[in-house]
């Protein structure tokens, strides 16, 4: 069963990784898919030439531009916001710049882009934060700017619930563990202390996360509102 014919779907961060099989599924089920790219030109390409979607250059860390862009595209039905970046390492170190950076696009980014879609999405709208399990478990040194941002998305998603629930639209922030992207490749060098962590010891496949997006935006979870759903393998158990 396909379900999103006729659909208009925007996708944040969309040429690699997550928000790339969060594409896929979406243009499988027959939505008109747009996403964003920032570095990575040529996967965008190759992606909107499989797919059909249409891809958009446009830096999430660039409040001004987003709000722009978003308000250009007309009523969208969902709005995913996938793009982040992880920003490890010792906080004595990190130049401050690479951490307002790093909220700019992890933090701010979801805020701005959720308010700029809801002013023209339509009653039963969707809004959709790829968050992480480390809102709720942060078991390593190193990513504390990282955490605390995913965090953030779990209060965002519970206001903004609320305020845009009289017209039927949800938010949702789709929490997930380690799954296997450039970020976090199933095959790298932290893989077995990720997988001491879990109750299922498993990368996650960008389509399993792209499952649960296409639920939260289907029409069986029109009910579901201002929620944070663990996808995780147990991390955060
Ligand atoms: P990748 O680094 O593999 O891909 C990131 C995607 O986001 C790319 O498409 C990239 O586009 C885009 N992106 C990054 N910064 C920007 C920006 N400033 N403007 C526009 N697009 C941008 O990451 P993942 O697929 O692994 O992660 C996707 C999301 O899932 C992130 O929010 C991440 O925090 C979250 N997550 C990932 C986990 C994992 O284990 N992989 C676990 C938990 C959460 P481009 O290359 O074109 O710049």
């Amino acid at each position: 069963m396909s379900g999103f014919e006729g659909r208009s779907v925007l996708v944040l961060g969309g040429s690699r990784g997550i928000g790339a099989a969060i594409v896929r599924r979406f243009a499988s089920d027959g939505a008109k898919v747009l996403f964003t790219y920032l570095s990575s030109p040529d996967d965008a390409e190759v992606l909107a030439a499989e797919t059909g979607s249409e891809a958009l250059r446009a830096d999430s860390g660039d409040r001004d531009a987003l709000i722009a862009l978003i308000g250009s595209l007309g009523p969208l039905d969902v709005l995913v916001v996938n793009s982040g970046i992880l920003g490890a390492g010792d906080p004595l170190d990190i130049p401050p710049d690479e951490i307002d950076r790093l909220f700019r696009i992890n933090i701010h980014a979801p805020y701005h882009a959720a308010v700029a879609a809801a002013r023209t999405m339509p009653d039963g709208g969707r809004i959709i934060f790829i968050g992480s399990a480390n809102a709720d478990r942060m078991p390593m040194a190193g990513l504390a700017a990282y955490s605390a941002s995913k965090s953030a998305l779990q209060g965002m998603t519970r206001g903004l619930a609320r305020d845009f629930g009289a017209r039927g639209i949800t938010v949702n922030v789709v929490q997930p563990g380690p799954t296997d992207t450039d970020m976090n490749p199933a095959e790298g060098p932290l893989k077995d202390v990720m997988h001491g962590f879990m109750a299922i010891k498993r990368h996650a496949k960008g389509s399993e996360i792209a499952g649960l997006v296409a639920y939260l935006a289907g029409p069986e979870a029109g009910i579901i509102t201002g929620a944070a759903y663990n996808i995780d393998g147990g991390f955060a158990a």
